[in-house]
């Protein structure tokens, strides 16, 4: 019993969190930055944040995660950070030559009150950001939002190297939120099977998921270049994925170099995945190509197949806004029965949202905004659920209370895999589903008589 202090008892809290469903705003902004070609993350702040946000993203990713800090002391951290985030300036662009230093700042030059739009004109014009090299700047406070605001907020600020010269480039971009490298990919494979040329911002893809080769790259190949993100502004339209993670970039594209957008899902389970093929399809004006079309079959088939095995399965779910939505409509789509939702990022749209997708259940839905694993664990241990979706901090509640638990969101800390294996698009759905059937049967097995231990599930 590792949660074994975790009481029955729900009480009301407003002023305290016990294991949070989120985690620092600048894990997000340095995951958004790495998704830029040739980037060097920059932390404006000590160099325990750095460190934190560093390995978490490496334990993750399980990739070497580079990023560089101002590394404040006690001088900074009472005078402020300027003289280090312009010393760092130039010895990053001298030492390791990235082509862009996103830098995003912490809750300690925060507080003190660093400027940094002011900090990176003052480096301009010392000369300290070389011709053709760039600095970004993202505002994410810990004290505020979650690492999904600090992702949007990144991916916001690289809106601010669109150019519109007037000569539309024929591509859509597509924002796709915070999903793993390999979802990125599956994006732009299922794009390119539409017959849609996309720019995609930003791109983890072949960055956090790239080969062992032997050699090392301080900067690997993938990642949107600069070039690409310039051309943003002259681009056809621009899907953006996931309301809390693409939508601010995406509006602001659209006010600076009006370029038309729309707000998806991430295409995450059936109905999300036919809205966003829908939508790359009428980009197009083309007919669905049979590749998707087949691949839909395909789910529909296995949803089909086993869907005795999912019929009134309670679910407890845990997670970020975006994923978490596209994922209980895609339970309640096969019959399960999502009856705990929580998310640690705060924001009013979310429960109106799943509110929208649970109103006609015959069950009681419990829902938290800015909730915490703690309450998701009370709730638990008053009604059971068969099933938890949840990072890797639900396997505490999970053996706890012996339920299966489906490693999905982010951080996965202790498996493997899911930076390879999209859960996207229609191939995705199927890699979820075939998790989650693996989960219930495996545990059917285990608890099985003897004389109803059956071959053939
Ligand atoms: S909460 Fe603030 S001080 Fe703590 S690691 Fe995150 S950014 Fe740094």
């Amino acid at each position: 019993m590792l949660l074994r202090h975790t009481p029955k008892e729900v009480k009301e809290r407003n002023a305290l969190t016990v294991n949070p469903a989120k985690t620092c705003q600048p894990i997000g902004a340095m995951y958004a930055a790495l998704g830029i070609h040739a980037c060097l993350p920059h932390s404006h702040g000590s160099q325990g944040c750095c460190a934190y946000h560093r390995s978490t993203l490496t334990r993750h990713y399980k990739e070497p995660i580079s990023a560089a800090t101002s590394s404040f002391t006690e001088g900074a951290s009472v005078f402020g950070g300027q003289a280090n985030l312009l010393q760092a300036i130039n010895n990053i662009f001298n030492v390791y030559e990235p082509e862009v230093i996103a830098v995003h700042t912490t809750c300690l030059s925060e507080t003190i009150g660093d400027d940094l739009p002011q900090i990176r004109k003052k480096a301009i014009n010392e000369g300290k950001i070389p011709e053709g090299k760039y600095v970004l700047g993202a505002s994410t406070p810990s004290y505020a939002g979650s690492h999904v605001t600090g992702f949007s907020t990144m991916v916001k600020s690289m809106v601010e190297f669109s150019e519109k010269t007037g000569e539309k480039n024929g591509r859509v971009n597509i924002i796709p939120g915070w999903v793993e490298p390999c979802d990125m990919e599956e994006i732009k494979r299922m794009a390119e099977l539409t017959g849609v040329k996309t720019i995609m911002f930003p791109d983890t893809s072949g960055v956090l998921n790239g080969p062992m080769t032997g050699e090392y790259k301080m900067f690997p190949d993938g990642g949107t270049t600069v070039a690409e993100l310039k051309s943003t502004g002259d681009s056809i339209g621009t899907l953006a994925l996931g309301e809390w993670c693409s939508a601010a970039a995406a509006r602001e594209l659209d006010k600076k170099c009006k370029v038309p957008c729309r707000v998806l899902d991430i295409p995450i389970g059936l109905a999300a995945t036919d809205r966003f093929v829908d939508a790359l399809r009428t980009i197009a004006g083309v007919s669905v190509a049979d590749e998707l079309a087949f691949e839909r079959g395909q789910l529909v088939d296995m949803i089909t197949d086993m869907h005795q095995y999912f019929f009134k399965k309670k679910v407890a779910v845990a997670g970020d806004p975006d994923q978490v939505i596209a994922m209980v409509e895609f339970l309640i789509s096969i019959d399960m029965c999502p009856v705990y939702i929580v998310t640690g990022t705060p924001g009013k749209k979310f429960e109106k949202r799943i509110r929208e997708l649970t109103d006609d259940l015959d069950y009681e839905v419990k829902i938290k905004v800015k909730g915490d694993l703690f309450l998701l664990h009370q709730w638990i241990k008053n009604e059971p659920v068969d099933l938890l979706i949840c990072n890797s901090y639900g396997k505490y509640i999970a053996k706890d209370e012996d339920i299966p638990l489906l490693r999905w969101g982010f951080p996965i800390l202790d498996r493997q895999g899911h930076q390879y294996f999209p859960t996207v698009g229609y191939k995705g759905g199927l890699r979820l589903l075939e998790k989650i059937l693996n989960l219930l049967l495996d545990r059917k097995d285990r608890d099985a008589e003897e004389s109803n231990f059956e071959l053939v599930l």
